[in-house]
């Protein structure tokens, strides 16, 4: 039911009805349905840009987030940086390093290997930035795990380096006497004439000839494992045990200076040449044992000796002479 309004005639002092025409009704309604409808469509028109319209709070987030992206950009490419030195240093550790003291290289997967198993990254993922955040994290996994590698790698080298400090300086590499124009090499290692028997007979060390009394030195680090003239033919002789399975041998001495069980270096002074045993006159005989067998002493005085001066020791130690014994 329409309301019915009415009017104060005043000169008839009475209400009347106001007629309303209808017309005019109608045009009401239809005002009100277009009114509605371009409301609804103003409000749909706002509702469909809202992502341009934004929040002071939201420009703020916005402004980080792209700020995080740049940061991260910037965190790939030092990365970057990192991944190249890294890589020097792992070459260098393979090439030079790990090769010098004989270590295998450690390959290329070993030290690049990522994580098998159980994704690692499940609570990065579902995020618009999940890839970004994912692919750095994982380059920074790999890299630690290389520094991981590499820092282990130098550990082994360290030691490797250490243990072969100790090795050169227990592997006899001087001459037993002072020996600076070489002259006092009287005769090698291999087939000499004996000089007592006159007969050719195999000769298992080097002889040095020096006057009675000249200083006989360690030829490497060691410990004195006899010192005594119990062994036949050698007269008063020392042996050095060195380790690593090296044994030096010092006979026909005229005097000790050290007992048995006393630590040696090399150039230590043990003894003193002289003519003990079965010998011909004043000289060292000198041999060298590797795991018991007796070596050619030719090629342990590498430590004092220049390669012109190794050729001449050579030269003299290879001539078919007798030997002094
Ligand atoms: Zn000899």
């Amino acid at each position: 039911m329409s309301k019915v309004k009415y009017y104060y005639d005043s000169e008839t002092l009475s209400y009347k009805k106001i007629e309303q025409k209808k017309g005019r009704r109608l045009g009401i309604i239809l005002l009100s349905i277009t009114g509605s409808f371009l409301g609804g469509f103003i409000l749909l028109m706002i509702y469909l840009n809202i992502p341009q319209i934004e929040t002071p709070k939201e420009k703020a987030l916005k402004r980080e987030l792209q700020n995080m992206k740049l940061q991260y950009g910037l965190l790939n490419k030092k990365m970057d940086q990192i991944q190249d030195v890294m890589a020097n240093i792992e070459d260098r550790d393979n090439n030079i390093y790990r090769l010098y003291f004989e270590a295998n290289p450690i390959p290329e997967e070993q030290r690049k290997a990522g994580f098998g198993g159980i994704n690692r990254y499940k609570d990065l993922e579902g995020f618009d930035n999940s890839k970004l955040i994912i692919e750095t994290t994982k380059r920074m996994d790999v890299l630690t795990k290389r520094l991981v590698v590499q820092s282990k790698s130098l550990d082994e080298v360290a030691k490797l380096a250490k243990e072969k400090g100790q090795l050169l300086a227990a592997i006899p590499a001087i001459q037993p006497v002072n020996n600076e124009d070489l002259s006092r090499i009287a005769s090698g290692y291999g087939w000499r004439t004996d000089p007592f028997t006159k007969v050719k007979k195999y000769h298992y060390g080097m002889d040095f000839t020096a006057p009675r009394g000249t200083p006989v030195y360690a030829t490497g680090n060691g410990r004195v494992v006899r010192a005594d003239s119990r062994s036949t033919g050698y007269g008063n002789h020392i042996r050095i045990d060195h380790g690593y399975g090296y044994t030096s041998l010092y006979a026909h001495l005229y005097k000790y200076n050290v007992r048995r069980g006393q630590k040696v270096e090399r150039g230590d002074v043990i003894g003193f040449v002289g003519s003990t045993g079965r010998s011909e006159a004043p000289h060292l005989h000198y041999e060298i044992f590797k795991d018991d067998k007796r070596i050619n002493p030719i090629n342990f005085y590498y430590g004092n000796l220049s390669p012109e001066e190794f050729g001449k020791v050579l030269e003299r130690a290879q001539r078919e002479n007798q030997s002094l014994d």
